[in-house]
Parts: structure tokens; sequence; C-alpha cells
């Protein structure tokens, strides 16, 4: 019996913990002190020093607590999307998802995209969400809007705006020579260059330099390094190192994305990664989302440099992108965290599904021994996303001395009777169903299933009051794309029938 810490403001007791070094399987039974944000003791069982007050308490017997997952790929700019299509190619997904096909959003649509995200993150154990925001055209105040919501709803974001200074048609492989000129303005990628306004000099100026604020963390976002010119990248990595923040970039989502590196960089044999390499682009400060057709050199670069990835498998799957080399990188050493991405391709912002994806993934893709794929799951998903987004020292574990963003399970759920083995039972078998409470930076988030910070049912509201006119404009793209088909299948045939040298995707009869 130990004593409990003096400035304990919540003591959880009785509760299984998944702590950092412990058996994952059959995790110990323990009480948590917290005081405040931070946990500053776990031990067997506490008790109460000689008149100490007892602190706020909560009897966990039966549950198991967790680290808080972190979402390490996310935009919430289509989350109204969710549910909107059946499988579709990357590239003509993006006609589809992205802010640039879109006429101005309202104010009131982006607070509750923006919170509807947060919700559905949070339900299934997220406290930390990577948003990394597409606002095109780029308006202050849409900015302001997204991050008063994140404020209100209380979750973590390692805030990004996502920025490239290329033209999406210039990025995408055969476009321009398959499309008739008249058409191309209508093409166009991830993150468009704007006009006559300097987007990073704005982010440095506004958010970068500003005060600190609680759960609030910055990092970068250019969008995908084909679509940045080297001067932007080298600025790209500046403000990374003098401000010691994370940067996030797509790679290698789909094979076109492969193929344009093959076609554009022969200097640098056709690979992002040694371009970026030669750039002084790589090191810890990196993430690279998806990482699907990253080949055997270009995973040892990785490992070699300390960059890391963030896989995405809902989506991957969904835009017929393929299979990513998950027991290439678990082998090779390389960081991996875990994102849910957009809601359009994606659909659900939920962890549970993207682990059970990654460790059926990592058994299929690759016949050899690898590490344990429901651990490594469980690893990516909290400890993998923290040291990602440079906050390995404060989240993504269970411990003194770390923040106390946790979510604390039911196991009288089904998912976890019998109780044979926590992780694997986590992985393949719970959905967030079993999830009752979360805590994020030492505030209840949510309390027995329900909300405390927000009002739920007022946010889904706020949602069907702007999907009218959401619904109309994504009409208006659906009848866009259509009068394009022919020109996007014949630009996406040509990518299938082109040798990258590597293969992602599963060839069936
Ligand atoms: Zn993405």
């Amino acid at each position: 019996m130990s004593l409990l810490p003096e400035n304990t403001t919540l003591w959880i007791s009785g509760v299984r913990v998944l702590l950092p070094d412990g058996d994952w399987h059959q995790p110990e039974i323990a009480d948590i002190a917290i005081a405040d944000d931070m946990i500053v003791g776990i031990a067997p069982r506490y008790e109460l020093g000689p008149g100490q007050a007892p602190p706020e308490t909560l009897d966990a017997r039966g549950h198991l607590v967790l680290p808080g997952f972190v979402n390490a790929h996310y935009h919430s700019h289509d989350v109204l999307a969710k549910g909107t299509l059946e499988e579709v190619p990357l590239e003509q997904w993006r006609l589809f998802a992205l802010p640039a096909q879109y006429p101005p959003r309202s104010l009131a649509e982006v607070r509750a995209r923006t919170l509807l995200g947060a919700i559905e993150c949070l339900r299934s154990g997220m406290t930390t969400v990577q948003d990394m925001l597409t606002l095109y055209p780029f308006d202050p105040a849409h900015l302001a809007t997204v991050l008063q919501a994140y404020k209100d709803i209380g979750i973590r974001v390692v805030f990004s705006l996502q920025y490239g200074d290329r033209k999406g048609l210039d990025t995408v492989p055969f476009w321009k020579e398959v499309f008739p000129p008249e058409f191309h303005h209508l093409l166009s990628s991830a993150a468009e260059p704007e006009k006559n306004f300097d987007l990073l000099a704005y982010f440095e100026a506004t958010c970068l330099k500003a005060a600190p604020q609680p759960r609030l963390h910055w990092a970068l976002g250019p969008s995908a390094p084909e679509r940045c010119t080297p001067e932007l990248m080298a600025r790209t990595v500046a403000l990374a190192r003098r401000y010691d923040i994370p940067v996030y970039s797509h790679i290698y989502e789909s094979k076109g994305m492969a193929l344009q590196a093959r076609l554009e960089l022969q200097q640098y044999g056709g690979s992002l990664i040694r371009r970026l390499e030669a750039e002084d682009c790589l090191g810890p400060h990196m993430n690279f989302a998806h990482s699907v057709w990253l080949a055997p050199d270009e995973i040892e670069i990785l490992a070699k440099t300390g960059a890391g990835t963030v896989l995405n498998p809902q989506g991957n799957l969904k835009m017929q992108c393929g299979l990513p080399p998950i027991k290439s990188l678990m082998n090779a050493g390389v960081r991996i965290g875990l994102g849910c991405d957009n809601c359009s391709c994606s659909d659900a912002q939920n962890m549970y599904a993207a682990m059970k994806l990654f460790s059926l993934l990592a058994t299929v893709g690759d016949l050899r021994k690898g590490p344990p794929p429901a651990l490594e799951a469980l690893k990516a998903a909290t400890e993998g996303g923290a040291q990602g987004a440079r906050l390995g020292h404060l989240i993504g574990k269970l411990a003194p001395g770390y923040k106390a963003d946790l979510s604390i399970l039911d196991l009288s759920d089904p998912s976890f009777v019998p109780l044979n083995s926590v992780a694997r039972q986590l992985v393949h078998i719970e959905g967030g169903r079993a999830v009752r409470h979360v805590m994020v930076d030492g505030n209840w988030v949510i309390k027995d299933r329900r909300f405390v910070t927000i009002d739920e049912a007022a946010i889904f509201a706020e949602v069907e009051a702007v999907m009218p006119t959401f619904r109309k404009d994504f009409a208006d793209i659906t009848a866009r794309v259509a009068r394009l088909q022919p020109w996007l299948d014949e630009a996406q045939q040509k990518i299938a029938d082109t040798d990258v040298g590597i293969e992602r995707l599963p060839r069936l009869s």
C-alpha cells in the first residue's frame, strides 16, 4: 500500500492499466493519481495519508484504462462527406473531397464539421488529433472558428494548415496530356497555390509566434513533396527546426504518386525520398502519411534519418491505393503512427478500425515473421503517433509525468468476455463500444458515455442545418466529375499500365 501523492486531485482505483512496459495481454490492476492535468503516480494500491482530504475518486474496478489514441492523420475539411463514396481511385477522389472544388463554406459549416469530427474521434478514445486542414481560399475567420471549436470540445489538437505552391494539374501523371485544355481549370489536387498570399509567413506570424494555449500544438503541412518546390520545402524544414514542431506530408499514397516521382525526378532515381534527403529535409520532425509505395531503399533512408510514417489503412483500401509495406517498416525500425484520414475516404474516425486493418494487412501483406501485429497496432495508435507529433514525452503513455489523456473502457462489454488477451481483443474485437469515459489534459470530456464539454445533440442539429447547402454543392461536384469521367478513366488506365518498379496492389483474377 502506498500513500496517495499529496497533490492528487483525482484518484482512479482498481483499474487495469496498459503500462508502457507492462503485460498488454493481462494488464495489471492499479490505482492512478492525477494532479490537475498530469499523472503523478501509479501504484498497486493507494491509501490516504494522515489528515489528507479525499480528492475526487473514480472506482474503476472491472475497467481498463488506455493512453488516449493519437489520430495522426486527419483532415477536418470534409467531415460532412462521410459515407458519400464507394470505391474510387485516389486521383479521382480528390475532385470530390478537396476544398478547391467547393464554393467558400460558411462559418456555421466550418464549426459544425470541426465539432462533429472531434466528437467521433473522442468517442473512439482518441484524445489527440492531427488536423492537416485545407482552408481554400484561405480565410482567417475560418481558422479562428476551427481553433475555437477544438478549444470548446476539449480535444488535444496538433494543428497544421495544408499548403503547396505547385498546381495540382502539374502533379498528376497524364492529366495534362489526356484532358482537353478547356477542362484544365477544373482539375485540382490537395492544396492549390494561393495567389498573392504567403500562407506560411502568415502561419508563423499568427500561430507559431502566438502565446501557448492548452491542448493546442502546431505542425506544418506541406501537402506532398511533388506539390511543393524545393524552396517551399526548405522554408518548411527551417521552421520545423526553429520551433521544434513536426511536419506532416503525404507521400506515395497511390501508384500515381510513385509514378509522378519516376517521371519528374530522374536525377534522384525517380525517388521523392532521395530528393528530400538531398535537400536536407529528412529527420525526426518528418512524418510521411501513407507511405504505401515506398521502395525498399527508401525505407532504409527513413530508418537512417529518423523520419517516420503515418499509415491510414482504411482510406488506402477504399481509394484503391494498395497495401503499405507494414512489415518492412516495422522490421527496419521506422516510426509508425496511425491515422483515419479524410471522412470521405476512410468514413470512420475510429482507431479500433484502423488498428484492426493495420494488424490484418501486416499479416497478409508480407508472410515473413515480424513483430506481433496487434501489439504493434496499439503502439502505433499511442506511442508512435505521440512521438511523430514531437509529444512523445507528454502523451501516448500512462506514466507519472505524462499528461492525463486517457480513455476508460468497460470490461463487461462482450468484446472482453472472456479476457484472454486485452491487446488482441482491443485490436480485433472492440470497436469503440466499450469506451465509457474519456479524459484530455486532466478534464473529463466524456463521462459515463455523455459529453461533458459540449451539447452533442445541439451540434448534430447544427450539422443538419448546414447539410442542405453541402448536399447541393456535393451534387454539383458529382455531376462535374461525371462529365470528366472518360478522361479520368483514361489517365487512370495509363497509370495502371505503367511499371514503377514495385507493386503494392494485389493482382487477382
Ligand atoms: Zn491525407
